[in-house]
Parts: C-alpha cells; sequence; structure tokens
C-alpha cells in the first residue's frame, strides 16, 4: 500500500499492533514518534489487517481519521457479527450455529450433519483457528480439545461442510460519496485451509454469476456505509453463490491486480480513504497469482519466464507463512496454463502443490 502511495504523494506509515510501534512499512525501520502524535499528525488511518486489539481501534476511532468504519472493521474481525449482519441483509450463506458450550456441539451436529468446520469467532487467518469434524466418532476428541478454550470470550461458529464447485471472490471499493468500482471475480484455489492459487478473472463466469455478486457487495457495503477496498469471499453451487466470508481490507485474492488491472487494490484503497477518484478497474491481462508459503529464499532464475512478476515481501520465514507473491499475466487462458508450468519447473512441489494441475486446467480452457 506504501508503495502504491509513493506515486499519488501519499506518504504512508505503519502501526505494529502487536507493540504499537510506528515503522517504515517499505524498510520496516522503527519511527521514533508517539502514537498519540502519529495519530494527531495523519490526514487519514485505515487497516490492512482486522485482528486489531480493542482499545487500540478505539482509539483510531476516536480521533475521526478511521476508514473504513470501526463497525466495519469489527464486523469482518468476528464472525458472530459477520453471521448477523449476513442474516439481517438476507445474504446466503453456510448453515451455521453459533455455541458457547462444547456440549452444544451435540445438538449442531444433530442439526448441520456429521461434517463441520468450526471457526472461532475472532483471530482467525488462513485456516488457523479452525477444526474439522468428518464423521460422529471424532467428536469426543474434538470436545476434548476445544473444551480447553474460553468459549464465552470467543463463541465458536459451527458451519456445515459445503460440497461446493469452486471459491470465488469479489474484491472492489467503494468511495465515501458512494461510488463502487468492482474488479471481476476471481477463482481461488485453497490448500488445507490456505489460499494458493487465485486466478482473474474467475473463467466460466455469466453476467447472472457477476451480477448476484455485485448485488451481494452492494448491499454490504452500503449497509456498512463502507468506505475502502472491501473484499467478500463465495462458495458457488451451481448457480448461486454463498458468501463465505468477508474482509474489510485489500485481499491476497486481489493482489493480481498489481499487474492484471488498470488500478490495483492498494491504490484504489487509498484513493477511497483519501477522498481521491476511483480509478480504473479495467483488466490489462488474466493474471494468475501464486502464493510463496512457507519457502525460504530461492534462486530468481524464474524471472527469465515471460509475464513472471515476484513479489517478495521480506518477512522472516516460518511453516505456512506467506512469504511473497508471482503474479503471472499472459495474453490468454491457455497462454497462461504454460506459463504456470514453466515456473512449476523452478519451484518445489511441496511448496506449491497445486501449480501443474492448475495450469493443466487452464491450457484446456
Ligand atoms: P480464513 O479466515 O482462514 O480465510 P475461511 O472461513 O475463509 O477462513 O476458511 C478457509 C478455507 O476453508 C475456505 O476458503 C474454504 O476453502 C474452507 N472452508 C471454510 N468454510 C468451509 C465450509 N463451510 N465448507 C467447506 N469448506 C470451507
Ligand atoms: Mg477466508
Amino acid at each position: 500500500m506504501a508503495l502504491a502511495g509513493y506515486p499519488l504523494g501519499i506518504s504512508v506509515q505503519a502501526v505494529d499492533v502487536a507493540d504499537n510501534k510506528i515503522v517504515d512499512p517499505v524498510t520496516k525501520q522503527v519511527i521514533n514518534n508517539s502514537l498519540n502524535r502519529l495519530i494527531e499528525e495523519v490526514d487519514t488511518i485505515t487497516v490492512e489487517f482486522e485482528h486489531i486489539p480493542e482499545d487500540l481501534l478505539e482509539l483510531v476511532h476516536g480521533s475521526g481519521k478511521l476508514k473504513p468504519s470501526v463497525e466495519a472493521i469489527l464486523t469482518g474481525a468476528d464472525r458472530v457479527r459477520e453471521k448477523k449482519l449476513l442474516e439481517k441483509l438476507a445474504i446466503d450463506n453456510c448453515p451455521f450455529e453459533i455455541i458457547t458450550e462444547v456440549e452444544q456441539l451435540d445438538a449442531a451436529v444433530e442439526k448441520l450433519g456429521e461434517k463441520l468446520i468450526i471457526k472461532a469467532s475472532r483471530d482467525g487467518y488462513d485456516g488457523y483457528g479452525q477444526w474439522r469434524l468428518q464423521n460422529k466418532s471424532q467428536l469426543p476428541e474434538l470436545k476434548e480439545k476445544l473444551s480447553q478454550l474460553d468459549l464465552h470470550k470467543i463463541p465458536l461458529v459451527v458451519e456445515k461442510m459445503l460440497n461446493f464447485d469452486r471459491e470465488l471472490s469479489l474484491v472492489a471499493v467503494r468511495s465515501s460519496n458512494g461510488d463502487i468500482a468492482y474488479y471481476p471475480l476471481a477463482e481461488n484455489l485453497h490448500y488445507q485451509g490456505q489460499l494458493h492459487v487465485s486466478i482473474a478473472p474467475a473463467p466460466q463466469v455469466d453476467e447472472a454469476l457477476n451480477q448476484q455478486a455485485k448485488t451481494i457487495f452492494n448491499k454490504l457495503a452500503e449497509s456498512l456505509d463502507y468506505v475502502g477496498v472491501l473484499s467478500v469471499e463465495f462458495f458457488q453451487i451451481g448457480q448461486q453463490l454463498l458468501v463465505n466470508e468477508i474482509a474489510p481490507r485489500v485481499h491476497n485474492s486481489g493482489h493480481w491486480t498489481m499487474q492484471g488491472a488498470d488500478t490495483c487494490q492498494f491504490e484504489n484503497h487509498l484513493r477511497a480513504v483519501r477522498g481521491l477518484p476511483l480509478g480504473s478497474t479495467k483488466v490489462t491481462s488474466p493474471t494468475a497469482m501464486i502464493n510463496i508459503i512457507g519457502c525460504k529464499a530461492f534462486s530468481r532464475d524464474m524471472l527469465s519466464i515471460p509475464g513472471c512478476h515476484l513479489h517478495w515481501y521480506g518477512k522472516t520465514p516460518r511453516k505456512k507463512r506467506k512469504m511473497g507473491h508471482f503474479n503471472l499475466c499472459a495474453d490468454n487462458y491457455s497462454e497462461l496454463g504454460k506459463t504456470m508450468q514453466a515456473l512449476a519447473e523452478y519451484l518445489p512441489v511441496e511448496n506449491f502443490p497445486m501449480l501443474k494441475d492448475e495450469a493443466a486446467r487452464l491450457i484446456k480452457l
């Protein structure tokens, strides 16, 4: 976001919510300033992460400079609030039960069936804070595990495990005067609860599906009087979209826009929260975004592949941590598949388990 702001003359400073230190988001150097002074000095405050300690969120809310609103951020950060909003707006979502006692799991199984995904209502991401129940026989073991948690403090959302056709997401941006610019739907491939690959525009999307996604986005964004980039994750079953979750921020499934769209999601977020006109979301080429997960440094030889772009975040490696991503651009899906095939030759299959099959699928489109 800082890099996207630079050419617009927007300077971004970051607050590390773990210790309230102020850092330069590019060099990651600590800046010697107090949080209160910074809040006073800046024009606008926004977030790129919804799991923010309550006192910090209250403090920035109090400044009147926070966009999107505290309500929108809290809704994205809390699955119970999120489900309540979806119900209120009559937006189709995954059948669920909210539980605050482990014993309520039995009733949830009766109601939703034995294949379940149990999600902590707060602080979960990338599949963390989730447990899966495949059949009733695993119930005692699961209950034992969940009994370690304080479910009154952080209730669980128990969802039916859906057998969906695919996952899609809509990343779009709304300005304070109500203008909305939509990126096309992206198709998202997950592995062990974590996003590995996004293809944008998603193949085989007809106008009706597109419209369904936009209508859902509009309902959510308007009810939250949303300003900035808002992302909505969907499960597609036949011609129906169910909302999985929403994210009040730029989204991993929108990283393709850095090469594949006229204006990237980061620039559009900054434009919205700074009250500037929104940028065109026109697609410049079909793009695949490939997350680099849990990998240490590797050779950069793949940059010889035409249309291959690397974004390396410079983070300390950790198992399952997103270390960076590739954006691959090509003229059409079939060329994109070939580019992906070429990339797969450079990368360890254990960190990139979906590349070869996905490349083969794209080539056939
Ligand atoms: P996170 O905040 O970790 O992204 P999600 O709720 O999006 O949490 O879950 C991560 C992934 O787990 C989803 O993208 C999807 O692949 C899978 N998943 C989540 N909920 C369900 C469900 N009810 N049925 C089937 N798969 C699910
Ligand atoms: Mg998700």
